[in-house]
């Protein structure tokens, strides 16, 4: 089984969702940098008001800021990880490499949720978060087709990448994940 995991996959396409069964099924520490950001912006934190405009726009947070809250939760712990929503861009990538050298902690499997754009801009608009109205998703679409999709050829060309078909129910999703995460 797989300890140290990391989701990949455009915006709508279930990354959240399926991070949290799966952290719970397999008692891993799920981080999600979307999530842990949301709360330092409702928390009104310093972090939360320099990241708040930049989430509204459906733009990435700086580089620095998301790695220091990454860094803080994984040196604590010894156990296995679901890194969800990090890193979003290949600079992002190169410092979680240094970082898991750093702490002796490779990743083990790169799991790749696919769905297409459509569908996801569906998903996107029936969720109604606050960076959910069409104008923004369609930016967000766009940033990670510029500046995550690259971490794909990254992630296979280590060998670590196992692509998921993320159509179908929650279950069937979620068995497709369990069956390459061993
Ligand atoms: P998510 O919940 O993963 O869809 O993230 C929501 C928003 O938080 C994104 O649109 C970004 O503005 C910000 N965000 C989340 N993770 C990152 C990250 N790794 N790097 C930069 N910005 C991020």
């Amino acid at each position: 089984m797989k300890q140290r995991i990391l989701f990949l996959g455009p915006p709508g396409a279930g990354k959240g969702t399926q991070a949290e069964r799966l952290a719970a099924s397999h008692n891993l520490l799920h981080l999600s940098t979307g999530e842990l950001l949301r709360a330092e912006v409702a928390a009104g934190s310093a972090l939360g008001q320099e990241a708040e405009a930049v989430m509204a726009r459906g733009e990435l947070v700086s580089d620095t800021l998301v790695l220091a809250i990454v860094r803080a939760r994984l040196t604590c712990c010894n156990g296995g990880w679901l890194l969800d929503g990090f890193p979003r861009n290949l600079a992002q990538a190169d410092l979680l490499q240094q970082l898991l050298e750093e702490i002796g902690q490779p990743i083990e499997l790169v799991v790749l949720l696919a769905l297409d754009d459509e569908t996801l801009v569906e998903r996107l608009l029936a969720r109604g978060r606050a960076d959910d109205n069409e104008a923004v998703i369609r930016n967000r679409l766009v940033v990670y087709s510029d500046q995550t999709e690259p971490l794909i050829a990254y992630y296979r060309a280590k060998g670590l990448l196992s692509s998921v078909e993320a159509t179908g129910t929650v279950e069937a999703i979620a068995e497709r994940i369990s069956a390459v995460v061993g």
